[in-house]
């Protein structure tokens, strides 16, 4: 997700600019979801109990 080209409902000019609170606000929201890059909860979720999962195997495969 790019804000390159977003333009602020509140003063008009490119988000990526930062010339009101409102531009700056976006700008900050929307580089940290840019950070995880696609990565949301459900993703980080998803790879916890896979985790645990190859923990749990590899423990049941070392007591077997
Ligand atoms: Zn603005």
């Amino acid at each position: 997700m790019t804000y390159d080209r977003l333009v602020c409902a509140n003063c008009a000019s490119p988000v990526s600019e930062g010339r009101c609170p409102v531009c700056r606000a976006s700008r900050e929201r929307l580089q940290q979801e840019g950070m995880f890059g696609g990565l949301t909860p459900a993703a980080l979720i998803a790879l916890l109990v896979a985790l645990i999962a190859v923990a749990v195997l590899a423990h049941e495969m070392a007591t077997a």
